[in-house]
């Protein structure tokens, strides 16, 4: 019996005509570009078996490349799906990164080469973060807001994975004027203790390529390893990922490329469609195949996503179609609340004949915490993909929590110091510091009534001492609104806002996840058992992996699958299209708006049969409204033309523009939102000369010489540095180091 016979016996596939040219080409390049449910992922998966079990190709000579860790656990169970059976042999699915990681490690371990990841959990010393914020600091002379240290990270990968030559470094927008110099500076950090060579995840990228350029031995082993190269959602390979793969697929250029371009959706990663669009050049002679038909969803789905897709621009002109069945309508739904969304979907959750069949797909990763809650409440299991618990870590959260912590005893000036310049009752460091150190067990409220630094604060701490025991009575959602409305939190978070860069929405909208979680709850320990309770849920939703539940995901990890149901929430204008990319595309960059539209695509692709569209017009006592996609989507079901984007005027006009550069040196002074450690030097006096210190980022030195407002260290690995002494203390970068 033929293959492709075989096949169609055993998986209940048959391949189209296109599709199987794809899986006999196994000689020489080919780029497979088709839209999404065409069979990519099968022709590649059919390839494979292909190889193995008529080429006789061992599994050991074939490297097949995807794009997460979950895609490469998806590939598996697929091919395991189809070949099991048939071979008992291991093919090698892995990540860029994963690959490019092995390559380096051979080589600095033949090289006797000395290196650290500096990525991971920022708790460590020597972490990425921690670098780009000391060097930002040195440079721009003030310490980045959290905006700008996404901007600056964004940057760097962006410039690192499109392999930007230096003199090209400046003309890469970025709002950090400093951007190329921060670049440079990490970079040579990195690379300044030639012993212990300092390496993050695009490192591995960049270095392997290098690897692979320069060293002879390395290349041709694993060229002659790997005589097949495959690699899926190619769309979202950057410069230096599709550079490794050419290097890898030489000499016999055995490579096949499967990609969409309407599906690229990391393009701050340095994704490169060019390369994909030139392949051509790049790989003479290459076949160049298309597929246009879905067998994945219905003909309602396929035919509104194609006309929706055509939003996208600069593509190549595909027309996505279908033979499967009409099928029902999309369904759109505007909520008069969000609670009313949340209702429903958990509804429909617990009315699904097959919840596993069933996906909720939302933008960002703090729309599933409220969802988690209320599923938890009614006892509904989920499967979540690629859990973020940061929500939990929040400084936010932390605050309320200690708010609530001072109100069980209020004796406590270790916790009051953590939130004292977050309340109205005109508390002072040096205030702080000496209930810290006056040895006494009283009320601190009482304590700084007796050390007032001015008239007006006597009755501030009284009404903050009263409100304080207060909430320790109330339940706990009660207590929250106590805190932002009498405690004056809300006004705190809003000048936060104002000086130190955050989105002043995404605060508040932070503290009102918590009102609503808190709801309906006893007292305040069992809020703080409720977030520990949602988190642990989530942390441990991976193991109903393959139980029959819902699954909850972003809608860039539910690239490359497949649902009967497909449940998108959350479309507001203001989510997708985010804000930013609504403001990008008003001052005529229309990159940002392109993507949004491409994932809004990814998501509506992964229905086989039906598909919700859900939204609503209010949140939080704030008017909010649908999606322009979603307008778009109407208009197709209704047969109109599409026309101009329409974008929300309301949510532009909220946006309060604030220029970054007028970040004052006193506002940045109050900023204090990581952990403290607990040796952390926060006091001057501590520095003198000669004191032993071990520094965030430079590790161990000593202090070399005071003078005015700089201190300088002389650190054991790196010479000696400057710093102004009010940054190192107020952001912790000194810890004793005896
Ligand atoms: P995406 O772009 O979303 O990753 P894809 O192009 O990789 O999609 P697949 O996931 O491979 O598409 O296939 C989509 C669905 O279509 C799967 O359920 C697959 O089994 C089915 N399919 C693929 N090819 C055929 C075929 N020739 N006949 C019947 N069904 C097919
Ligand atoms: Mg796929």
């Amino acid at each position: 019996m033929n293959f492709f016979d075989k096949m169609n016996e055993l998986t209940g596939v048959s391949l189209n005509d296109v599709q199987k040219q794809a899986v006999r080409h196994t000689d020489g390049p080919l780029l497979l570009l088709a839209s999404p449910g065409s069979g990519k992922t099968t022709t590649l998966n059919m390839k494979i078996g292909y190889l193995m079990l008529v080429k006789k190709v061992p599994a050991a000579n074939i490297l097949a490349i995807t794009f997460s860790k979950a895609s490469v656990r998806d590939m598996e169970e697929r091919f395991e799906q189809f070949f099991s059976e048939l071979t008992s042999q291991r093919v090698q699915f892995s990540t860029i990164h994963s690959f490019a990681y092995k390559v380096v490690r051979e080589y600095f371990r033949k090289n006797q080469i000395n290196y650290q990841l500096v990525e991971g959990a920022v708790t460590d010393m020597l972490h990425k973060k921690n670098i780009i914020r000391t060097i930002f600091s040195e440079q721009v002379k003030q310490a980045p807001t959290e905006d700008e240290m996404d901007e600056i990270l964004s940057y760097i990968s962006f410039v690192k994975n499109r392999m930007v030559p230096d003199k090209e470094l400046a003309k890469v927008p970025c709002s950090i004027g400093s951007a190329a110099k921060i670049f440079r500076a990490y970079e040579e950090f990195k690379k300044q203790n030639a012993s212990n060579l300092l390496l993050d995840f695009d490192d591995m990228l960049t270095y392997c390529l290098d690897v692979l350029q320069k060293d002879e031995q390395i290349r041709t082993k694993y060229q002659q390893l790997y005589q097949y190269v495959l690699t899926d959602e190619s769309q979202d390979n950057s410069v230096v990922q599709h550079d490794i793969v050419q290097i890898l697929a030489a000499p016999q250029n055995n490579l096949c490329v499967v990609a969409d371009d309407d599906q690229t959706i990391f393009m701050w990663r340095g994704a490169d469609v060019a390369k994909l669009l030139n392949f051509q050049q790049i790989y003479p002679g290459a076949k160049v195949l298309t597929m246009a038909q879905n067998y994945r969803s219905t003909k309602e789905i396929v035919d509104t996503a194609n006309q929706f897709i055509k939003r996208n621009e600069n593509r190549y002109d595909k027309k996505m179609f279908t033979e499967n069945e009409q099928g029902k309508p999309i369904e759109i739904h505007n909520m008069r609340r969000y609670d009313l969304q949340l209702n429903y979907v958990v509804d429909e959750i617990q009315k699904a004949p097959n919840p596993k069949e069933m996906i909720i797909l939302y933008r960002n990763n703090s729309s599933a915490i409220r969802l988690v809650d209320l599923l938890e409440k009614k006892d509904i299991p989920f499967y979540m993909k690629d859990v973020d618990v940061k929500f939990f870590k929040h400084w936010i959260v932390e605050d309320i929590l200690n708010f609530m912590r001072l109100s069980y005893n209020d004796r406590r000036a270790d916790i009051l110091e953590r939130v004292y310049s977050k309340m109205n009752a005109y508390i002072k460091k040096a205030q702080i510091q000496v209930l810290l150190n006056d040895g006494q067990d009283t009320s601190c409220f009482d304590r700084l009534q007796q050390n007032l630094h001015a008239p007006y604060q006597e009755q501030a701490l009284r009404k903050a001492k009263k409100n304080i025991k207060t909430m320790n009575a109330l339940p706990p959602d009660e207590a929250i609104r106590l805190i932002r409305d009498k405690l004056g939190y809300d006004k705190t978070l809003k000048n936060r806002a104002e000086h130190l860069g955050f989105n002043e929405e995404n605060l508040l909208s932070i503290v009102s996840q918590l009102e609503h979680i808190a709801e309906g709850l006893p007292d305040l320990a069992a809020f703080a058992q409720r977030l520990k309770d949602i988190e642990e849920i989530m942390k441990t939703s991976r193991f109903n992996k393959n139980e029959q539940v819902v699954t909850l995901s972003t809608m860039h990890s539910s690239k490359g699958l497949e649902f009967d149901s497909v449940y998108m929430v959350d479309l507001v204008d203001g989510v997708i299209p985010s804000k930013d990319d609504m403001k990008e595309y008003k001052a005529g960059n229309k990159e940002q708006m392109m993507e949004a539209v491409r994932l809004f695509y990814v998501g509506m692709t992964r229905a086989r049969k039906h598909l919700e569209l859900l939204t609503y017009s209010q949140k939080d006592e704030e008017t909010t409204r649908p999606s322009a996609f979603i307008d778009d989507v109407k208009k197709i079901m209704l047969g109109e033309q599409l026309g101009e984007l329409q974008l929300s005027e309301q949510v532009l006009k909220d946006e309060v523009i604030r220029p970054k550069s007028i970040i004052t040196n006193k506002a940045y002074q109050q900023k204090k939102v990581r952990d403290i450690p607990k040796d952390a030097i926060q006091d001057r006096n501590d520095l003198q000369r000669g004191t032993i210190v071990l520094h965030q980022v430079y590790e161990r030195g000593f202090v070399k010489k005071i003078e005015g407002d700089e201190i300088e260290i002389m650190f054991d690995h790196y010479g000696a540095k400057k710093f102004m002494i009010d940054f190192c203390l107020q952001q912790s970068m000194l810890r004793s180091g005896k």
